[in-house]
């Protein structure tokens, strides 16, 4: 199975998928392809005096740090962080990475969040599923054979969102933690911009979702119910 997880920025992917992503590697044959549409060059407020340019080149070295100890792939599309637009071009651009990556499934952010770069991703991930799949899009890669199951993401805090789907990563939890911290500005960052850390937040909102479902940590998923990305059968692992 080729999976796919699409976001706005470096960390937002692991907030809410990476204890998944980490069951479905220890499943054997899978493929896992992170996809972060901006370049997450505003996410330096720990130390403002560091250019765009180097805020971005250690995020990328971070994300990239992350999805190879998935034994996955960091793929980035460079777009300005937190000015995301839906633009033709970096819709071909997505779509073109799911067709590469030969998706199965995809998981995207919610179409509801605090941030409209998470929205405007929510809304590109949505769209890419499908056109992926379309004969006469032409992009550098052949269509998807299948157009792909979309499962959205919580939003940051679970805020005006109720996921129907469960994944219990009790077991991976504290595996989950260990990749959170190779992010470290945005470990950084987070205490300067919200008193919490990456791996403080994953513990209340895993134990908030586990809480739910009966388990000690859960990370939560709702999937798109729209023609033609709705597949028989239990997708999650
Ligand atoms: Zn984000």
């Amino acid at each position: 199975m080729n999976v796919v997880c699409v976001a706005a920025h470096q960390d937002d992917i692991e907030l809410h998928c990476l204890g998944t992503l980490i069951k479905y590697r220890e499943q054997g044959d899978v493929t896992i392809t992170n996809v972060v549409i901006t370049n997450g060059d505003k996410g330096g407020q720990f130390d403002p005096s560091l250019s765009y340019e180097e805020v971005a080149a250690i995020r990328h070295e971070e994300a990239t740090a992350v999805a190879e100890a998935l034994g996955g792939r960091y793929v980035c599309l460079g777009e300005t962080d937190e000015y995301l637009r839906n633009t033709d071009e970096t819709l071909n651009h997505l779509l073109d990475v799911l067709r590469e990556a030969k998706a199965d499934i995809v998981f995207a952010p919610p179409p509801v969040d605090y941030n409209t770069d998470h929205t405007i991703a929510s809304q590109m991930a949505f769209q890419a599923t499908m056109l992926a799949g379309v004969r006469t899009i032409f992009t550098a890669h052949e269509p998807l054979a299948a157009y792909p199951p979309v499962y959205y993401m919580d939003p940051v805090t679970g805020l005006d969102w109720q996921p129907t789907h469960y994944v219990d990563i009790t077991a991976v939890f504290e595996r989950k933690c260990a990749l959170l911290r190779l992010h470290k500005s945005q470990m950084l960052n987070m205490q300067t911009s919200g008193g919490w850390d990456l791996v403080e937040y994953a513990r209340i909102v895993g134990a908030f979702r586990g809480l739910q479902c009966g388990v000690e940590y859960a990370e939560a998923f709702k999937p798109a119910l729209a023609w033609p990305r709705v597949r028989p059968g239990n997708w999650l692992p």
